[in-house]
């Protein structure tokens, strides 16, 4: 029994791997999500809240602080000016900004471009809205933004980019040159942009975030997502938000009413507590995690895996065709039996062959943690 639209979905492979961690005792450098917890004052301020009647119902659009806390954000980091009453709204994670946005923005039959391999749950949301997806490829080993190859995907029924950078799985921070592009291509199309940032602050060496509402020209057709979850850890509150142009995020809202109606009221205040006072907790986590990326791409390199240094995110991605798998999925089906490790195959973030031996490795996790797990993966036999 399964309606139309969610035929042909797959469950999604975070669960499943992460499941498959836990029935076998295995290191998980899978799912994305940290070991350790964000700051101990935003938990305080939870708990206070839970205290102090903030229990009921928040206001569908996010509770006032929360809301300025985010619009001083966006100013303080991006210089983008907002107005917290029309411009921002709080959703359940980012990924149900995603799904409000698609739902609230698509209609039957619109294409929207998305980079591939893409995060699951844009796919499902795409086709759920009735939606067509047009992926662009990032390609190993660089996993470079083709402009042409962007270029190539637009159409007549074009409407959407939903773009991710810092990208997941690929790591890739996109250059001011290819968000260039995107721009050039949305005004030129009459695109809308549906940007989801949630890995804004883990970027690495000299790397740099770019919002593409930041462009000329682009604030009034982009919509962008992101949430406390990646950048103060606590990817379990599911507190994350969409801003830009009015019209933009009343559709959002639009659709989050019908879907949670409301995020978590007690969280809210503590993640304003956490954008307002705690603003160097990203930044310190990013220095930290850069360590913890060089540990673990030094390491799979040792251990024959042909890795690829992400610029930026919590994850890298290997290619294990020299390893003589037919693909990735059957290397993680194999992992955890013969390494005691779980890992998370990226070819069904595909459409094309592109991913097929492809597997993610995430970083979040504790120096010993990633010890362990090379540890495991070196006394292994990995070859298929
Ligand atoms: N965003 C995290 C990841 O990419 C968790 C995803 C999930 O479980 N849906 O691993």
């Amino acid at each position: 029994m399964l309606a139309r639209r969610l035929q042909g979905i797959p469950p999604t492979i975070f669960s499943e791997m992460s499941a498959l961690a836990v029935r076998t005792g295995s290191v998980n450098l899978g799912q994305g999500f940290p070991d350790v917890d964000g700051p101990p004052t935003v938990i305080t301020r939870a708990v206070e809240a839970l205290g102090s009647g903030h229990n009921q119902y928040a206001p569908g659009i996010g509770v006032p602080a929360l809301r300025e806390a985010i619009a001083r954000h966006q100013a303080r980091h991006y210089r983008i000016d907002l107005d917290p009453d029309r411009q921002v709204c709080v959703t359940t994670g980012c990924t149900e900004g995603v799904a409000a946005a698609l739902l609230g923005l698509v209609d039957e039959g619109d294409e929207v471009v998305v980079l591939e391999p893409y995060y699951d749950s844009y796919a499902a949301m795409i086709q759920v809205a009735g939606g067509v997806r047009r992926p662009v490829t990032l390609r190993s080993p660089d996993f470079r933004l083709d402009v042409d190859e962007l270029r190539a995907a637009m159409g007549p029924r074009t409407r959407f980019i939903l773009l991710n950078s810092p990208h997941n799985p690929t790591g890739t921070v996109l250059d001011r040159d290819e968000l260039q592009t995107v721009a050039d291509l949305a005004i030129e199309h009459n695109l809308v942009v549906i940007t989801d940032e949630v890995y804004e602050h883990l970027v690495f060496d000299a790397h740099e975030h770019v919002p593409l509402a930041t462009l000329p020209g682009m604030f009034e057709r982009t919509l962008t997502l992101s949430s406390a979850g990646k950048s103060y850890s606590f990817t379990g509150w599911k507190v994350g938000w969409a801003s830009g142009p009015a019209e933009l995020v009343s559709a959002v809202l639009a659709a989050k009413q019908w879907l949670t109606f409301t995020s978590g009221a007690p969280l809210q205040p503590a993640i304003a507590h956490a954008l307002d006072d705690e603003p160097d907790f990203p930044a310190e986590l990013a220095a930290d995690l850069q360590k913890r990326r060089d540990l673990l791409c030094s390491g799979l390199a040792d251990v024959g895996l042909d890795v690829r240094v992400p610029e930026g995110t919590y994850f890298a991605l290997a290619d294990v065709s020299h390893l003589g798998w037919e693909d990735g999925l059957s290397f993680c089906l194999a992992l955890p039996e013969r390494a005691g490790v779980v890992a998370i195959p990226t070819q069904g973030f595909h459409d094309t062959d592109a991913g097929r031996h492809l597997v993610r490795w995430a970083f979040c996790k504790e120096a010993s943690v990633i010890e362990d797990g090379l540890r495991r993966l070196g006394d292994a036999r990995l070859r298929a």
